[in-house]
């Protein structure tokens, strides 16, 4: 008996959902993906706009995985190209170096704090010898406790607010240990003699090799897209799943709604790959009611996407800028012409401008011309951009940019895959479909895992620490 399914099914037409797909499909089977959306890609797709190739955000690719690197070099060829993606924050209307390099953070507070906030720091790391670092449950003592109160207070702690959209307290150390790069004071001291560090961290962008397709991350889900379809596989936009349907520990078919029609399709093995929480409210099989209550405890950061198209190049001094202060409403800007300039006219540029937001709220219900005002008033105030420069904006929005890991949201998710690795024909993958802090290459690792553990899956179940442990480390 062969251990493939006869009728895979998939939910969402991200890279997750694409890569199992084109991996399904070159294996000859029949595949179907379902897609809420009218455009494939999900967050790594590539829209173009008047002679612009625009991207969801900047999607700068580097990989731990050698695989992965290999089958994005074959599948893009010369078209993947190494890049420097420099980072600047502009915090306390001065740009500094980022990861922060002690000095010149210190130098952009206000002279009166420089001390307080020296010692502080100083105080932090002699305590982190005395202390245990498990006890810092949120991003906010974590932070504290690693570069004192003063920092937190002038730089982490606005910032976090502002791009997490709720209180620092609420959010987990998970984000601190994911994102903010420490350095061991020795390090920091190397750094004021311009030494390079001696340890690095993955979000340390000056320590890695990075690339980026020519025109766009969309080449990638483009591609994977292509062999689905020359492969007999179907991809269905514009669908709105109304039920998964199962009987006992086994999903049986998927009811979605298209054009005003009704279809179940059935399926023998289920590929999600769109939000966990969604997902296990679709479920019509006997979800423990904790199940349910975890899922409705999980919640995702939305964005709305500013694009200022420009007339010229090198608006910023580096392609990604962070924006710490708190009364800018946005928090990062990257500059598309210098991530490829084949995504931009001749001599023209675009920034992309993320606000974090929840939906509904005052920036997700902002109107385009609003936030280009809001982002014009503070590019034309400190000189980064001026408005006979600008040829245009638009705006694009995310309802589930990032899953807001929330203190305890290990726990909740441990519950939901613990229920989901009791059906027998189902995997849940990919930045949405595990709640993870997970990029491009992430989710393709995870793809090309999936199919290859297919068989095993199907003949002794599935357990997620095991399957992906750096995602599921709980
Ligand atoms: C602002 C931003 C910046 C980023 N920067 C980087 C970067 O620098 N480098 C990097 O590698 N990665 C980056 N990423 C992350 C990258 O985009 C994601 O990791 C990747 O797209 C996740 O793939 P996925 O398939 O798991 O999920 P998604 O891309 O989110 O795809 C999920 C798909 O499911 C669909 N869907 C949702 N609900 C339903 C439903 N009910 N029915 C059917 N379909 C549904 C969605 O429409 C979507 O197409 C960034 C993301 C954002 C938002």
């Amino acid at each position: 008996m062969s251990l493939l399914p006869e009728k895979p099914l998939i939910l969402g037409a991200g890279p997750a959902g694409l890569c199992v797909g084109w991996n399904l499909a070159l294996m000859g089977l029949p595949v179907t993906i379902l897609e809420k959306s009218d455009e494939i890609g999900g967050l790594s797709l590539t829209f173009h706009d008047d002679g612009y190739l625009l991207d969801l955000g900047p999607h700068n690719i580097h990989t731990i995985y050698p695989d992965i690197l290999s089958f994005l070099n074959r599948v893009l060829g010369d078209d993947l190209r190494q890049h420097n993606p420099r980072v600047k924050i502009f915090f306390r209307k001065r740009l500094v170096s980022y990861p922060l390099k002690g000095i010149y953070v210190f130098k952009s507070l206000p002279v009166t704090t420089i001390i307080p906030a020296g010692l502080s720091f100083l105080w932090a790391r002699a305590m982190m010898f005395l202390r245990d670092p498990k006890k810092d449950d949120s991003f906010e003592d974590w932070i504290k406790n690693r570069f004192g109160r003063i920092l937190y207070n002038y730089y982490f702690g606005p910032y976090a607010e502002k791009a997490w959209k709720v209180r620092p307290s609420e959010i987990s150390n998970y984000v601190a240990e994911k994102r903010v790069p420490i350095l061991s004071l020795r390090d920091y001291i190397r750094g004021l003699f311009k030494k390079q560090p001696r340890h690095f961290h993955s979000e340390d962008l000056s320590q890695i090799k990075h690339y980026y397709p020519k025109k766009g991350v969309g080449q990638i889900t483009d591609f994977l897209c292509r062999g689905i379809i020359e492969n007999n596989g179907i991809i269905e936009n514009n669908t709105s799943i109304v039920a998964v349907n199962g009987r006992g520990n086994r999903i049986e078919s998927v009811t979605y709604e298209k054009g005003g029609t009704i279809k179940t399709v059935k399926t023998d093995f289920l590929f999600n790959t769109i939000p966990i929480n969604d997902f296990i409210n679709l479920l019509k099989t006997d979800v423990p009611h904790g199940v349910r209550r975890a899922a409705s405890e999980l919640d995702y950061c939305s964005e709305v996407l500013l694009y200022i198209k420009t007339s010229r190049q090198n608006i910023f001094e580096t392609p990604l800028t962070y924006f710490a202060d708190p009364d800018i409403k946005f928090n990062r800007v990257y500059e598309v012409g210098a991530f490829s300039k084949e995504c931009v006219p001749p001599g023209k540029s675009a920034l992309c401008i993320e606000y974090t937001c929840n939906i509904g709220d005052e920036i997700w219900t902002a109107r385009a011309e609003e936030l280009f005002k809001d982002a014009m008033d503070i590019f034309e105030h400190y000189g980064m951009l001026h408005h006979k420069e600008v040829e245009g904006y638009l705006i694009r929005r995310i309802t589930h940019a990032y899953p807001r890991f929330r203190i305890g949201f290990e726990a909740r998710l441990k519950k939901i895959l613990d229920y989901l690795s009791t059906l027998e024909n189902v995997i849940t993958l990919g930045r949405q479909g595990l709640f993870c802090y997970a990029n491009v290459d992430d989710v393709l690792y995870m793809g090309f895992r999936a199919t290859e553990m297919l068989s095993t899956i199907r003949l002794k179940g599935i357990n997620y620490s095991e399957l992906f442990p750096r995602y599921v480390f709980f």
